[in-house]
């Protein structure tokens, strides 16, 4: 058991809330998150604690992105929860439809074979749209253009901690480019081809690759000889990104993007099952120094069905740590991979 729990980040320029009536200048941040219609229950449960523990205090806005138009119910509540601006936005068909090059019998073939081996929504074609889209597109739609941080929500998480400094300005004065709470390893069949065809993006663009890259972390295996979960050299773990707070020009700069265009020139989002989280985590993992990465350890978060909880005052009470410590970062669950990122990079 720590003495002093985890409650904030140890550094000495965390900007504070500021006081009533006084001016304060906000980062260039927004919440963001794809969502449908029929999720606003969960949406709105997810914003209320946004708001409550964060968000009152500082009044980021949001940017809600669909591939079909929100209804006015749906804009109408959402409106009445939040303490900021709140953008609702239609993503361009042409950036969410499978694309044309990609070859029909050859993905309906692909999602039935993965399908047949239990790998979850191999035969949902929306599935596959999504994790297209928050892999690359996402960051480069309109209304994300006008900001430069952004902090992805999704409907039916909790968030149970009061936060009390603005984390987007840490991220800005401490000069991250991406924030984690958890990090998991992925279904091995889903990524199969994922890694070779990193690695041939590399073998013909070395000059990305950052000379204080998260090489060992991504690459567990070769390490450590005894595990056996790994696609084809990459070991899996990821940030699980449906909490994350990145660096918007970082996915938007030629490492990156040059990257996404390989990976949608292999097809691997409809010939497998890649998620957005370990291509992202690829690609920080590759064309980032891995200091500028972090994990927020202090932000009490739940998507089912894992959980980060602080053992802090500033959780309420019955939302602390479930085990006796400093917070109870994913007991229990054999997909938890945190302990690679403290161990090879941290
Ligand atoms: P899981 O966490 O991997 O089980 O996937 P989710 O069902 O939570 O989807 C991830 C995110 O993408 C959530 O914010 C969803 O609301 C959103 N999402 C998933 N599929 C679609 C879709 O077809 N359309 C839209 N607009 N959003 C989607
Ligand atoms: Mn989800």
């Amino acid at each position: 058991l720590l003495k002093t729990p985890i409650k904030e980040p140890k550094v000495d320029n965390l900007i504070r809330p500021p006081g009533k009536g006084q001016n304060y200048e906000r980062a260039s941040a927004t919440f963001a998150v794809l969502v449908r219609n029929h999720e606003l229950r969960g949406l709105a449960s997810t914003i209320r604690q946004i708001e409550s523990t964060f968000n009152h205090k500082y009044h980021y806005p949001y940017v809600l992105l669909n591939d079909k138009p929100f209804s006015s119910t749906f804009k109408k509540s959402i409106k009445s929860l939040v303490s900021g601006e709140v953008f609702f936005e239609q993503v361009p068909q042409e950036t969410w439809d499978v694309p044309a090059e990609i070859d029909q019998d050859k993905m309906k073939a692909a999602m039935a074979n993965l399908k047949a081996h239990n790998v979850g929504y191999a035969d949902k074609l929306s599935y596959h749209n999504m994790c297209r889209y928050y892999s690359g597109e996402f960051f480069n739609h309109p209304r994300m253009q006008e900001f430069k941080y952004y902090w992805r929500i999704e409907p039916n998480t909790q968030y149970f901690c009061d936060i009390d400094y603005d984390v987007f300005k840490f991220m800005e004065s401490e000069k991250k480019t991406y924030g984690f709470v958890i990090s998991l390893y992925d279904i091995e069949r889903s990524v199969e081809s994922l890694w070779p065809t990193t690695l041939d993006f590399v073998a013909k663009n070395p000059g990305f690759v950052h000379p204080n890259a998260s090489f060992s972390w991504l690459t567990e295996n070769l390490q450590n000889p005894q595990k056996t979960s790994m696609a084809n050299g990459y070991s899996t773990c990821h940030f699980w990104s449906n909490f994350e707070i990145g660096d918007l020009d970082f996915f938007r700069g030629e490492a990156y993007q040059r990257y996404i265009d390989a990976l949608n020139d292999a097809g691997g989002f409809y010939y497998e099952r890649w998620g957005d989280a370990p291509v992202h985590s690829i690609g920080l993992g590759l064309f980032e120094d891995r200091s500028k990465i972090h994990w927020f350890r202090d932000i009490g978060y739940k998507h089912d069905p894992y959980e980060n909880a602080p053992n802090s005052v500033q959780c309420p009470k019955g939302k602390k740590a479930h085990i006796p410590g400093d917070f109870s970062y994913g007991h229990l669950y054999d997909q938890n991979c945190m302990a690679n990122w403290v161990k090879y990079e941290m």
